[in-house]
């Protein structure tokens, strides 16, 4: 989903959102909602909960994001406002920030923020389908636990997607649907 595809009310900073947004409990409330610019906006995105959990720098490039749109999706017949995160790059363009799944749901990564990490959208389309993870591109939060689970150093800093998954598992983090 480019920028283009969304029209824009209003800019806001990171923290006139991400300090709005309720703690994360696994069952959404639903109802936690904030008015800006006259719009009532759902405060419990999952993507929001990214943003807090592995910060707003693109963990692939490193390009950090500067602000928040409030914007709704061009297509949609009814309005349904929300805000989307845009760093600017090198060449002055505005790159959109997605929520992209450590361990993507066809190889069993759940919805939930212990499995998100922050990818600018440029990352997010050329990232493969690897079956490793590198560790230097998870969020510090993990790199510490996975610090304390292994025995042995890692090759090549280099993860494999299975025993991330064991880790993560016994974290006792996911959601089971
Ligand atoms: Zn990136």
């Amino acid at each position: 989903m480019s920028a283009k595809a969304y029209t824009r009310i209003g800019k806001f900073s990171i923290s006139d959102v991400l300090d709005h947004v309720p703690p994360f409990t696994a069952k959404l409330i639903g109802s936690v909602v904030k008015e800006y610019l006259g719009k009532l906006v759902n405060m419990e995105s999952h993507r929001y909960y990214c943003f807090l959990r592995s910060g707003i720098a693109c963990v692939s490039c490193g390009l950090k994001a500067s602000f928040f749109g409030l914007e709704t999706h061009k297509k949609q017949k009814t309005e349904n406002f929300h805000f989307n995160l845009y760093g600017i790059n090198e060449a002055g363009e505005e790159i959109l920030f997605t929520k992209d799944h450590i361990i993507a749901k066809k190889n069993g990564g759940k919805n939930h923020p212990v499995n998100y990490q922050t990818m600018c959208e440029e990352c997010n389309r050329n990232k493969g389908h690897s079956r490793h993870v590198r560790l230097e591109k998870l969020p510090n939060s993990i790199k510490i636990w996975i610090d304390g689970e292994l025995d042995s150093e890692v090759p090549d800093n280099k993860i494999d997607i299975e025993v991330l998954k064991n880790i993560l598992n016994s974290l006792g983090h996911w959601v089971h649907t």
